[in-house]
Order: C-alpha cells, then sequence, then structure tokens
C-alpha cells in the first residue's frame, strides 16, 4: 500500500524528510514536496547558508592577521575588501545550493510544487488530509490524499513594529547582502547567536560596531567563560557593547539610524542590523481547521518523533520552536517518515545536539551545560584546559580559547563539553560522539590524539578527568 506524503516546506526538515521517504520504494511511499519561496529553504537561501559563506570571507580577514606574528609581511589594511563580490559569492553559492538539492529530490521521484499550502479539514469520512496550494499566480489546486501531512514551514525574522526594516538602514539579516558599500558604523540589536556571528563578521571586516544586548553579557544562553572570551574578543576590536538595554526603537536620521532603548538611553550609527529571533510561519496554514491550536508563541506543539495533535500529521524544524538549528530540523523531518513509515526510529534527544556560534573564535557545545552542573541539577566532574598551553595553538599563535569536559560523577560518562577555538564547529564532534554513544572518560583519554593538535586538548582533558573510580 502506498503512503501518500506531502510535506509543507522545502528546508532542511522538509527536504530531508522527502529524500528518507523517497528512498522507500515507489511502491511504499509517494512524496510531494510543497514550497513558497524556493527549494532549500531559508536555512539554504537566507539564513544558515548565506550567513556561514559571508563569515568564510570575513573570517579570512582574521586570519591574516596572524600572518605578520608568523613572519609574513602582510598588512591587512591593504587589503582591498571586494563587497560586491562577497555578496555576488554567497547569493551564487546558495542559489547553487538549493538547484543541487531539487535535483537530488528530482532524482529521487520527489514531486516538487511551487506555492503556499494550507491544511483542509480532512474529507468527511475519510482519514485522509486535503492540502490547497496557491502559487504566485493566484491559482490553486488541492492534494486530497495525503496518508501523511509534515508542516516544515519554517520561520521568519522578528520584526518589532516601532523598527521597521526598509532594507537600506534598518535591516534584517536577510537584507545585508544588498548593502552596496559597507556600513561605517553598524548597531546590532540582540545579543543571541545571530547578532553575535554578524557583529563578529563586520568587526572582521574593519566596521565600526556597537552591540545592543538586553542582559548582562553576550549570548545568554551560551557557556559563560565562552561568552567571556568573545566579549574579550570584542573589546580589543573596539567594539561597543551596551548591556541591559532593549531596544525600543529605531529610526532613520539624516545619515543614519537612531536607536531608543526603554530606559531612554539612544545611540546613532550608519545602520542598525536588528537580531530579535524569529517567529514562526505557522499563520494561514489552516491549522486550526484540521484541528491543531498552536501553542505558545503560535509554535506547533511536536513530541519527540515529531507527531502533533492530529494523528496523520507532523511538524518538523523551526515552526515547532524545538531548537531553532538546521541539523535539528532535519533530524525532525527524518524522524517524522521514519514514524509515518513504520519504520524503527528513535525519539530526538537533544542533548545529543551539538551547536555552534561562528564566531572568531568559534564556541562550539553539546550535551549538558555548567549552569546545570554549578546549580546542583546535575552532579558531574569538570574540568577547563585554556588552549595557550596546547603545543599546536602555540606553533598557529592561537592564544583564546579552551576546552571543557564534563563526565558523569561515578561512572565517569561523557556527558557534554564545550570547545572555544578557530574549528570549534569541527573540534567539537569527538564530544558529541562521546555523549551520544555514552563513552567514558577513559575511554577518551585512551584515544591516540594527533600531536600536536588542537583535539590532543580534548583527550588530554579527558586524562585529568579520570578519577581513580573509573579505572577500577
Ligand atoms: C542568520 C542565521 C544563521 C543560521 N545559521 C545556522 C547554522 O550555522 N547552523 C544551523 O544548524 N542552523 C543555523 N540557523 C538556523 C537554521 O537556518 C534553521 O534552523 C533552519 O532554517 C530550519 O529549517 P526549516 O526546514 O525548519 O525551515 P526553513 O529553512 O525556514 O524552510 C522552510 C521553508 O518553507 C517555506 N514555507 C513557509 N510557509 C509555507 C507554506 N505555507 N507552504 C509552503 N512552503 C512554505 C519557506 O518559504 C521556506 O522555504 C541559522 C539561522 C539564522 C537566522
Amino acid at each position: 500500500m502506498v503512503t501518500r506524503i506531502v510535506i509543507l516546506g522545502g528546508g532542511p526538515a522538509g527536504y530531508e524528510a522527502a529524500l528518507v521517504a523517497a528512498a522507500r520504494d515507489p511502491a511504499v511511499a509517494r512524496v510531494t514536496v510543497v514550497d513558497s519561496d524556493g527549494v532549500g529553504g531559508a536555512a539554504v537561501l537566507c539564513d544558515c547558508v548565506p550567513s556561514k559563506t559571508f563569515i568564510a570571507s570575513t573570517g579570512l580577514r582574521s586570519e591574516l592577521r596572524r600572518a605578520t606574528r608568523l613572519g609574513f609581511d602582510i598588512h591587512i589594511d591593504d587589503a582591498k575588501i571586494c563587497l560586491a563580490e562577497i555578496h555576488q559569492r554567497i547569493k551564487m553559492l546558495a542559489a547553487e545550493q538549493s538547484v543541487d538539492i531539487t535535483a537530488q529530490l528530482r532524482s529521487m521521484g520527489v514531486e516538487l510544487i511551487a506555492g503556499r499550502g494550507e491544511l483542509v479539514d480532512a474529507a468527511p469520512g475519510l482519514a485522509r488530509h486535503r492540502v490547497k496550494v496557491t502559487a504566485r499566480d493566484g491559482s490553486s489546486t488541492t492534494i486530497r490524499d495525503a496518508d501523511v501531512v509534515l508542516i516544515a514551514t519554517g520561520a521568519s525574522p522578528r520584526i518589532l513594529p516601532s523598527a521597521h526594516p526598509d532594507g537600506e538602514r534598518i535591516l534584517t539579516w536577510r537584507q545585508l547582502y544588498d548593502l552596496d558599500s559597507l556600513p561605517e558604523h553598524l548597531i546590532v540589536v540582540g545579543c543571541g547567536v545571530t547578532g553575535i556571528e554578524f557583529a563578529n563578521a563586520y568587526t572582521e571586516l574593519g566596521v565600526t560596531v556597537t552591540l545592543v544586548a538586553s542582559r548582562d553579557r553576550v549570548l545568554p544562553h551560551e557557556d559563560e567563560d565562552a561568552a567571556q572570551v568573545l566579549e574579550e574578543s570584542f573589546a580589543q576590536r573596539g567594539v561597543k557593547l551596551i548591556k541591559k538595554a532593549r531596544a525600543q526603537s529605531v529610526r532613520r536620521t539624516d545619515d543614519g539610524v537612531l536607536v531608543t532603548m526603554t530606559d531612554g538611553r539612544t545611540v546613532e550609527g550608519s545602520h542598525a542590523l536588528m537580531t530579535l529571533g524569529s517567529v514562526p510561519n505557522t499563520g494561514r496554514l489552516g491549522l486550526q481547521r484540521v484541528g491543531i491550536e498552536p501553542g505558545p508563541g503560535n509554535y506547533i506543539a511536536v513530541d519527540r518523533v515529531s507527531r502533533t495533535s492530529v494523528a496523520g500529521i507532523y511538524a518538523a524544524g523551526d515552526c515547532t520552536g524545538v531548537l531553532p538549528l538546521a541539523s535539528v530540523a532535519a533530524m525532525q523531518g527524518r524522524i517524522a517518515m521514519y514514524h509515518a513509515l513504520g519504520e524503527a526510529v528513535n525519539p530526538l534527544r537533544l542533548r545529543t545536539v551539538a551547536a555552534t556560534v561562528f564566531t572568531h573564535p568559534e564556541v562550539a557545545t553539546v550535551g549538558v551545560s555548567q549552569t546545570a552542573i554549578d546549580d546542583g541539577s546535575i552532579q558531574a566532574r569538570i574540568i577547563m584546559l585554556p588552549l595557550k598551553t596546547n603545543a599546536r595553538a602555540k606553533m598557529s599563535e592561537l592564544h583564546q580559547g579552551f576546552v571543557k569536559l564534563f563526565c558523569r560523577q561515578d561512572s565517569g560518562v561523557v556527558i557534554g563539553g564545550v570547545v572555544v577555538a578557530p574549528i570549534a564547529s569541527e573540534l567539537i564532534l569527538p564530544i558529541a560522539i562521546a555523549v551520544q554513544s555514552r563513552i567514558t572518560v577513559d575511554d577518551l583519554a585512551q584515544t591516540l590524539a594527533i600531536y600536536p593538535s588542537l583535539s590532543g586538548s580534548i583527550t588530554e582533558a579527558a586524562r585529568r578527568l579520570i578519577a581513580r573510580d573509573d579505572l577500577n
């Protein structure tokens, strides 16, 4: 019996789900992906891929800063920035990735429909769902026989009504790559991951940056020591950090912008980048028509196998508010399909998710946080090794960063870690594997790391965490 699957949204949650379902025999699953804005979703076309491509360019400039200490006569200010080329490369790479994903989906027999999908109530007397698709030109079709619907419609930048983006001076992160020239003074409103990544990227290009943080530190949800390293790094580059400040409004002035805080403080700059989080794309989806009540913040509540409250309707990715990462979205989408097709499925385990803040240095984390250990909710042993004692770091003139490892008090099982280093996004993997596979610090310490290597600090941290009872 063929299971008819309709996926709303072609981002990582949607296309990864489609790839899983389409890999089955066509006699088992028939898959349609409906997307309103382009296959690859916001992740590929406007958020994750463009920002990381931008950061790849800006990071090169930071790398060049080390060159003089490594014996090269290179002066960073002589390196001319070709902004138009940087932006063009970003757009080209995103478009190419969208084309690649489209080709892969088509080659696997997935039907792709361009348009906005919405749920219509299930046909009377039938368990099957109906999905209406409206194309850009206003024409519409209805798919009447969906056994399974996956809602994977993502999220959009949160807009403050009193700071409406105009695409010229007041900007969302999606409008940055249309700027003709670099901002003279960029005010980044919001100090979460997106704000910090762009603040870092623009300082790397030599732009004056002011950061407006609502709390008393940057990255309030990340490891405190890591946030401290980033604050120091920002201070060295002249970033002005305004703490405990909530932007009330942003308005245009004759030659720039004026940001006014709720406590009356103001700051002037040439441009403002608004990074106030995202809102889920769950309006106009017909959720109530099929009996789904959106949860707080209009996110769609799901369980750990991506089920909504209505049989046959699953949701995955940013529209669920579970954890706004492309990797998590993709895993939720895959899990939905395994479950819908009656296959063995491992429910989502958020504690095993590795995440990175792409700054200089990068901050990568996995597993439990030190906050949970410090407040006594989790009993664990902790070690923190500064990278400056690592031979490879010394050779490469890397002075900032550390490796932190957490393991269970009694068993020595690794339950989390933090890496702050130039390539922390790559270095976190052995810790993520240890957390996922419940490897002990003893096992990790027995693993031969390359000498010299930054990853040697991970095995060294594990050695230092070994207690006598681990060796029994
Ligand atoms: C600046 C930035 C950088 C990021 N960097 C990273 C990173 O480095 N690593 C990482 O893991 N995550 C990153 N993220 C998060 C990541 O982009 C999201 O978690 C990811 O996009 C979520 O995927 P998704 O499939 O849920 O939604 P999306 O990627 O948003 O895709 C949803 C798609 O559905 C379409 N759609 C909406 N409504 C409908 C409808 N009614 N019918 C049909 N289609 C519809 C949308 O247009 C879109 O194409 C970043 C986010 C931002 C903002």
